[in-house]
């Protein structure tokens, strides 16, 4: 899977069972070292309290990833336009980052 932050390919660093029956992987990239985690849900019914806190787990995962996505389009010192293209994102989204500064 690629890296969040840059798009760049990543590495497993650590699989292993989570809480409420997931499997973690903890995962690097292979360019800046990004690093973050990804929870697999099994395929269990969502209607439970397990799989639901698991779902939760995985948002709070991604709303991780934006920040720190986030952070790095705020400190690139390029243009919004190089930014945006590096990244696959439209460049009004970087400059919005950057107007807001988070
Ligand atoms: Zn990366």
């Amino acid at each position: 899977m690629k890296c969040k932050v840059c798009g760049s390919p990543t590495r497993v660093l650590e699989t292993r069972g989570g809480d409420f029956n997931t499997t973690v992987r903890r995962r690097e990239c292979v360019k800046y070292g990004h690093r973050f985690a990804t929870y697999e849900v099994g395929s269990a019914p969502y209607n439970n309290l397990k799989s639901r806190a698991a779902l939760y787990a995985q948002a709070e995962n991604r709303r991780i990833e934006r920040w720190q996505r986030n952070q790095r389009i705020v400190d690139d010192p390029r243009p919004s336009s190089e930014v945006a293209a590096d990244l696959g994102l439209p460049a009004s989204t970087v400059r919005h980052i950057r107007r807001t500064h988070l």
